[in-house]
């Protein structure tokens, strides 16, 4: 669970329930720092004087604010709309898409306004009427950590319960699902978990839960009958990986329950990184051992018009042959979704 040392209070967030758990949760404690702001003074109230300073003290900030604009951004190809209860991560992985994306931002933000949240995505399952309408609740963020005093999932996955044609997905890396498992969600709402060997996590998945703390956190979870996928992502190849992903997939096969009502998904992304990608993570992480050599790569142009520094095409065959056999042979009714 995420214990901030610092939470922001935007104007407004405390007239709303979810605000004023967070409040109730955190006043007593004299280690976190309570700060109400009016509507900016965001980042002046977060220290740090250059990117990599400020990347760290915003990851043990959290903000609580209000979400304004109802429109929300669309999630393809995985869903149809993201669901924006939250942003940001308490993690530090150092390949993390949201280095990029959440720059500036790299605090967890909350938003309160659950209520008209779920509203808007009433109106926009009514616009796709008779199709089921997606949302995915992790675009921008890994919302489990804040689960446990801020209860706007278990709300989510209730109101999708509800719906005839609305369904809810997120994917996360952390464990804190204990308040998932008793809420009636109908099968309307899949739960994901990241997954990668030991070694990956250790070199390079800073502040995140160990592969075998994650798969006992997906065994609770598919007790309570939740669809669940599996996403090992991203996939690096170094010396014995592939004795380092089976085993995975064997310890995996041990622990969760057999005969579920749905089948185990499996989406696989093998490591890759843009310029501006790089760029970024050498100024955060100064260190890193991150293998971003270029003329080791495969740069590729992407569908959303910006490059990718991707494996070669040899090394991409080697991973997609591996997970291709060694998936059904360890799990024959699971569903490979995709390899890339
Ligand atoms: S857990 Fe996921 S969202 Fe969080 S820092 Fe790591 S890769 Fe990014």
């Amino acid at each position: 669970m995420f214990i901030p040392k610092r939470i922001l209070f935007m104007k407004g967030s405390l007239d709303y329930q979810v605000g004023r758990q967070i409040h109730a949760y955190f006043k007593d404690n004299s280690k976190v720092e309570i700060i109400e702001l009016g509507n900016h003074g965001i980042k002046k109230n977060i220290p740090g004087d250059d990117i990599s300073e400020f990347y760290r003290h915003g990851k043990r900030t959290l903000v609580v604010g209000i979400r304004r604009g109802m429109k929300f951004q669309s999630c393809k190809p995985s869903a149809h709309y993201q669901l924006p209860l939250l942003s940001g991560c308490i993690g530090q992985c150092e390949y993390c898409y949201l280095n990029t994306n959440l720059g500036d931002r790299p605090y967890m933000r909350v938003n309160v306004n659950v209520d008209e949240i779920l509203e808007q995505a009433g109106k926009n399952i009514e616009e796709r009427l008779p199709e089921v309408t997606i949302f995915e609740g992790s675009a921008t963020s890994d919302p489990i950590p804040v689960e446990p005093y801020t209860h706007s999932l278990k709300q989510a996955i209730q109101y999708f319960s509800k719906t005839e044609k609305g369904r809810f997905r997120f994917v996360t890396k952390y464990t804190d699902v204990d308040t998932l498992l008793d809420v009636n969600h109908g099968g309307h709402t899949e739960v994901r978990f990241t997954l990668n060997t030991d070694r990956v996590i250790q070199d390079f998945e800073n502040g995140t839960p160990l592969m075998s703390k994650r798969i006992e956190a997906a065994r609770k979870i598919m007790s309570a009958d939740y669809p669940t996928g599996f996403l090992i992502a991203p996939v690096f190849l170094y010396d014995h990986w592939q004795d380092d992903y089976k085993n995975l997939l064997l310890e995996l096969k041990d622990i969760i329950p057999k005969n579920t009502s749905y089948p185990v998904t499996f989406e696989v992304i093998s490591h890759r990184y843009t310029p501006r990608a790089k760029n970024i993570i050498t100024k955060i992480f100064p260190d890193t051992k991150l293998p971003m050599e270029d003329e080791e790569r495969t740069y590729k142009y992407g569908q959303f018009g910006y490059g990718k520094y991707t494996y070669r095409k040899e090394e991409l065959e080697e991973i997609k042959s591996f997970f291709k056999k060694e998936i059904p042979a360890v799990f024959p009714d699971g569903v490979v979704k995709y390899i890339i």
